[in-house]
């Protein structure tokens, strides 16, 4: 079923309304296997192995670990997945894993899971929160698994557990991936580099999850376009340093910086039009170090955000031009601009995320929900859009985290939810983790199963 909010949205807008029925979308498909058979026997297996799930859930809660530095985390899946007996083959990528499952002949099913935390304090006060502290850029930074990549690990773990112990029921490969470095969109692209799909077979279908700030259980399938393209952009204003005393002798490179952040925005409110989406936003501006000196360079850090391909480009293009034009008029050398990652918007593949939401339904009812192509993409970025881009069809789900009865609580404070990011985000981790299991297991059977599974 469409929630009434996406029934409304179709009423309002004819031309929404005639997208709808743009072919291959628009629906979800009923599922041709016994969901609920597959999803109790899922659900016995979790009845039993929950509590190990949970305790690999607060160990990695504990122990997070930042991009391309996940040497823990990844050797802890690796020795889960061998002991399950997968083939797991580690540093692919850098610190990416990937396992191997062989039953018979069949598809190659990709399941992917993120091992990456970020620099940041976590707040929540769990009594399993991170203290952990690791270093990057050559600074000490505290870590926090805010994004919940830590409850992606124990479902990945938990679906290999159920796929296995219903392994009468699919055929096929199962292509297990621990991959490092999402955050920095850069992960995806190191396992590719590394042979991800030449040493291994090139999978036939893709699944992943991402749990979000919804109810706890809510499964949301997205046709079409997901998420955002992501573009990070990194600048290096050149000025002359001087005493503070003595402006006409320095070329300022905090100004060109102030400058920059505050012109830099008619990329979007001029060159786009209203009604695209795009994001340009500064959120690192370093220079100087006291208020008597006029430093020599300012370092700025960006991230664009865009949901097409001509939007990304103006974006980025946007971007340089003021950088070099803010410098120009400031008689400074042209800034150092670099574009050290980026991925594209992840696109679910119209068909399968029909089929994925039919099962989801069956299983799920009122849980599950479908939100039709026409509707808006997320402004959130993921680069699981590389291995879509290198020829995978795929279903990225989104599965709600939050207590209901913490959700009812801030709602009644009038305060926002912790979203993923904050160093308050603090998913229910049963729940999330159950849900994670029987969706991603479930999107195997859809495609693996044998008849009558
Ligand atoms: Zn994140
Ligand atoms: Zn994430």
């Amino acid at each position: 079923m469409l929630k009434p909010a996406l029934f409304l949205a179709a009423a309002l807008l004819p031309s929404l309304a005639l997208a709808q029925e743009a072919p291959g979308g628009g629906a979800p498909i009923a599922p041709t296997f016994d969901v609920q058979a597959a999803r109790t026997r899922i659900d016995a297996g979790l009845d039993r192995n929950y509590p190990q799930l949970q305790a690999l859930y607060e160990d990695i809660h504990q122990h997070p670990e930042l991009g391309f530095q996940e040497q823990r985390t990844a050797a802890l899946l690796a020795a889960r997945m061998r002991k399950l007996g997968f083939t797991v083959t580690e540093h692919v990528g850098k610190t990416g894993i990937v396992a191997i499952y062989k039953n018979g002949p069949g598809k190659t099913i990709l399941v992917r899971t993120e091992l990456d935390a970020l620099p940041l304090e976590e707040k929540t006060g769990l009594p399993y929160a991170s203290h952990a502290q690791q270093t990057r850029d050559g600074r000490l930074t505290y870590v926090d698994h805010a994004c919940g990549h830590d409850i992606h690990m124990a479902w990945w773990v938990g679906t290999a557990e159920a796929l296995l112990a219903m392994k009468d029921q699919w055929h096929g490969t199962l292509m297990f991936i621990g991959q490092p470095s999402e955050e920095t969109v850069g992960g995806a692209k190191a396992m590719l580099a590394d042979g991800l799909f030449t040493r291994w077979p090139k999978p036939d279908v893709g699944f992943a999850a991402h749990v979000g700030p919804d109810a706890a259980g809510l499964v949301t399938v997205k046709e079409g376009t997901l998420s955002s393209a992501s573009d990070k952009i990194d600048i290096t204003f050149h000025g002359r340093g001087a005493h503070g005393s003595m402006p006409q002798e320095s070329i300022d490179p905090i100004v060109m910086g102030a400058h920059f952040v505050s012109d830099v925005q008619t990329v979007i409110s001029r060159e786009t039009a209203p009604g695209t989406f795009g994001v340009v936003t500064v959120g690192a501006f370093q220079g100087g170090t006291v208020d008597n000196i006029i430093p020599d360079h300012a370092d700025l850090q960006l991230t664009l955000r865009s949901h097409d391909d001509v939007t990304r480009k103006r974006l980025i293009d946007g971007v340089t031009r003021t950088a070099n034009a803010v410098a120009a008029m400031a008689g400074a050398p042209a800034p150092t601009i670099e574009h050290p990652g980026g991925a594209s918007a992840v696109h679910n593949d119209i068909a399968l995320a029909d089929r994925a939401a039919g099962v989801m339904q069956a299983a799920f009812g009122k849980d599950a929900t479908f939100v039709p192509a026409y509707m808006p993409a997320g402004s959130a970025s993921e680069d699981f859009s590389e291995f879509i881009a290198a020829g995978v069809p795929s279903v990225f789900f989104g599965v709600g985290g939050s207590d209901p009865a913490m959700l009812a609580r801030y709602k009644a404070e009038g305060k926002p939810v912790p979203v993923n990011h904050s160093p308050y985000f603090a998913p229910a981790p049963e729940p999330s983790i159950k849900r994670g299991v029987e969706t991603l297991t479930l999107a195997v059977l859809m495609v693996a199963g044998t008849a009558g599974t």
